[in-house]
């Protein structure tokens, strides 16, 4: 560090604003600091405004454009050296920019919430259990009826005598841990870090026998660089057994793994199948952990210590001491981009990281995305394919039940209701699935036509019968059911069409010998209800298991031999351009489900539209020839992946300040389009569902056949709007890459 003048810090704050902010390093902080350490990626103490915040360290540098007196001292610095390795500092700012989202709210959204608040990122306080001299000395009798207790005893021994609390608790109850701890058998400590010895077999159980197919493509994948890999594997092709294999690899190189999923709490499965298979510290990542759990879990990633992180989307920003793979399973799925604020794909920087690192990125998917599709055309990605399942299960057969010509019961077809009895007959299980939740997505007038709409938004209210209320799924408003039509006193009001409440009600009636079990959104707000759902499941028995999209991921049900899909027409009508995409993919999802095990499946798609050409061609082709089709067309549209889009969104309760700030954004575009080539603009135009909670929401689309040249123009046009943006009435943002419009 230069002793001439003062040091400027440039410093990132979280605020909506897109810059970083100058401060200066006071003499009595500088002299704390190690003169080697790089000051980026540290954090500080700053005032700001009136408040002292925490802000992360992006540069350091000798002049700043503001006078030097007018410069404060940064107030402290919290940590001694820069809390991410360098590698992925670069990525939190490379990801900044390329979202075009303001750097400081984009950096602290990487970071867990308890950094964010200034907590030490010190791992001195990871809370682990260990053996007393009681415990070690055991007499054999002492738990002789506690079978539980006596599991964890060895498990506490087998693991050297010393186990993380966090491991203890993916495993075992806490009733179970204190009740060995009043009897003076474990205690807890708090040590900095526990790391295996090399020498500790990596394994738990032995991996399987890959088949053929399986071990081309494992041996395809070269561990020591960079490559992108898209494993496309139909549903029970044994793409998990490679991703664990792979990552065996990675561990005996004493590399870390880094496994991305779209939903872990739905899928304790998965979670299972890797903590049954490693004997390896694995750390899990995900919304429903405690801000503390989650600082532990990044900590214990950080040191080393965690070979294996499970994750859903944010897990991408965890930081490894030695990261070796990066895989990513259900790479189609939407949950990988987050939707508000910083709007990052996690599945493209799941790729970036993996070039940054040279590690592989493998991406796994039994229905890829058009985008990933697209990069193995063009040679970016390496092609896997799996097309048989592995456990010599049989692909389930499809049939089409066309609505329009059959006698149907709440949405159920003659001819799908006696297949469904066959199959609870035969002692099997039937999945049911309606992308619909409620008991009846509209209420209606039968004397007047009138139907209960949201008062927030362009949306009607869903019918929950159950609970006797109207409610949005949009924007949360509800209401209590009405009896009366408001529009003309009748009180012939009818729930008009089904949800998933609806479809349950009348399966249990139907089949009263069998147990019916519904999983969506409102099901599972009830603690337990889950795995009261999961327990049926795989108990075998002969049931009816009817839900949303929760169904279509990933779950593995030995005895499920019939799928339902109840209206295949919903995802035919969305003006998205994604839409059909998604419908193929959900459907082949769902259908998956059937016949896993022993026994081969069958799938009953109903739908009034059996001749169009899109369930024409999935149900008679199968996934990827759609999906190929479906690339041709978005190729003669010039739409992603043949373009790079992206869209500005602004949204306020007054339309046409929303519309006003788009205009000027256009615009400041158009000024800019003389200089950079090949930008094309459309809009303002409103978004898809223009009301949502209040606001009317409006959009203008960006494209161009040049990424580079797209991010130039709208690094150049938010800096403008941001200097434009008076009204605080008005929301806007920039949404790079967008999922939906
Ligand atoms: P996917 O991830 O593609 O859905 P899985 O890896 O879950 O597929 O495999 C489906 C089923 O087949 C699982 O029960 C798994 O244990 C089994 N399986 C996978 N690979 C093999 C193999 N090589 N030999 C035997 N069984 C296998
Ligand atoms: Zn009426
Ligand atoms: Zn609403």
């Amino acid at each position: 560090m230069s002793q001439n003048g003062p040091t400027i810090l440039r410093v990132a704050i979280p605020s909506p604003l897109r810059r970083t902010f100058d401060y200066t390093l006071p003499e009595d902080l500088r002299l704390k600091l190690d003169d080697h350490q790089s000051l980026p990626g540290m954090r500080v103490n700053v005032e700001f405004g009136r408040r002292i915040v925490v802000g992360l360290i992006v540069g350091v540098s000798q002049c700043s454009e503001i006078a030097k007196d007018k410069l404060k001292d940064i107030s402290d610095i919290i940590d001694v050296s820069p809390i991410v390795p360098p590698d992925l500092f670069e990525l939190f700012i490379w990801s900044a920019n390329y979202y075009q989202h303001p750097i400081g709210e984009a950096l602290f959204t990487a970071l867990p919430t308890l950094l964010r608040k200034g907590r030490p990122a010190v791992a001195a306080c990871i809370p682990h259990w260990k053996l007393t001299h009681l415990g070690t000395e055991l007499d054999p009798q002492i738990l002789k009826r506690a079978a539980k207790q006596q599991k964890l005893i060895d498990f506490i021994q087998q693991n050297n005598g010393c186990v993380a609390e966090s491991e203890i608790n993916s495993l075992f109850s806490s009733a179970v841990r204190n009740q060995l701890k009043d009897k003076g058998l474990i205690e807890s400590v708090l040590i900095e870090q526990k790391v295996k010895t090399s020498t500790d077999e990596i394994l738990n159980q032995s991996s399987l026998k890959l088949d053929s197919q399986q071990q081309i493509a494992l041996n395809a994948i070269d561990l020591h660089s960079f490559n992108s890999y898209l494993l496309e594997g139909v549903t029970g092709s044994g793409k998990t057994e490679i991703y664990l294999q792979a990552i065996e690899q990675a561990l005996r190189y004493e590399r870390q793994a880094l496994v991305l999923i779209p939903e872990i709490s739905l899928t304790p499965q998965t979670e299972k199948r890797f903590r049954d298979r490693f004997n390896a510290t694995i750390v899990t990542l995900h919304s429903k952990m405690t801000d503390n759990q989650r600082l532990e879990a990044w900590l214990q990633a950080r040191s080393g210590q965690a070979m294996i992180v499970l994750g859903t989307r944010s897990a991408i920003f965890t930081p490894f001491k030695n990261l070796g793979l990066i895989v990513m399973d259900e790479e189609h799925d939407s949950s990988y981009k987050q939707q508000d604020g910083f709007r990052y794909s996690a599945r493209d920087l799941a790729v970036i990281r993996a070039q940054r690192n040279n590690i592989p990125a493998i991406l796994g998917s039994a229905t890829p995305s058009l985008e990933s599709l697209n990069n193995c055309n063009q040679g970016r990605y390496k092609h896997l394919t799996l097309d048989k399942r592995a456990n010599s299960a049989k692909a389930p057969d499809w049939s089409v039940v066309d609505l329009k010509t059959e006698s149907i019961e709440c949405g159920i077809a003659k001819t799908t209701l006696d297949a469904i009895d066959a199959t609870l007959k035969a002692k099997q299980q039937v999945l049911v699935f309606l992308n619909r939740r409620g008991f009846a997505p509209t209420l209606l007038c039968h004397q007047c036509g009138w139907t209960a709409q949201c008062q927030n938004c362009d949306s009607k209210l869903t019918v929950h019968k159950a609970r006797g209320r109207l409610i949005c799924h949009h924007c949360g408003y509800q209401q209590r059911q009405i009896n009366q039509c408001p529009s003309c006193n009748s009180t012939d009001l009818m729930a008009a069409g089904e949800g998933t409440e609806r479809s349950e009600d009348f399966l249990q009636q139907r089949f009263p010998d069998y147990p019916i079990v519904r999983v969506d959104r409102d099901s599972t707000r009830k603690k337990g209800a889950l795995e009261a759902f999961f327990a049926t499941a795989d108990s075998g028995k002969p049931c009816v298991l009817v839900g949303t999209q929760i169904l279509a991921k990933g779950h593995h049900f030995e005895n499920v031999t019939l799928v339902v899909i109840l209206d295949a027409d919903s995802g035919l009508m969305s003006a998205d351009f994604r839409s059909h995409e998604r419908m193929g993919q959900l459907l082949t999802q769902v259908a998956g489900r059937s016949g896993r095990g022993k026994i081969s499946g069958q799938v009953i798609v109903q739908t009034h539209q059996p001749e169009h050409p899109v369930l024409d061609q999935l149900f008679n082709q199968g996934y990827r020839p759609l999906a190929q089709q479906l690339l041709s067309q978005r190729q003669q549209g010039q739409l992603p992946p043949f373009r790079a889009l992206a869209v500005i969104r602004a949204e306020s309760s007054f339309p046409q300040l929303a519309m006003d700030f788009l205009s000027l954004a256009r615009q400041i575009s158009q000024q800019h389009t003389v200089s950079i080539a090949g930008i094309d603009l459309l809009g303002p135009l409103p978004a898809l569902m223009e009301k949502r909670s209040g606001r009317y929401r409006f959009i203008l689309q960006i494209t161009s056949a040049n990424r580079s040249n797209l991010q130039q123009l709208l690094t150049e046009v938010a800096g403008a709007l941001e200097k434009n943006k008076k009204d605080h009435k008005l929301r806007w943002s920039i949404d790079v890459d967008p999922q939906e419009l």
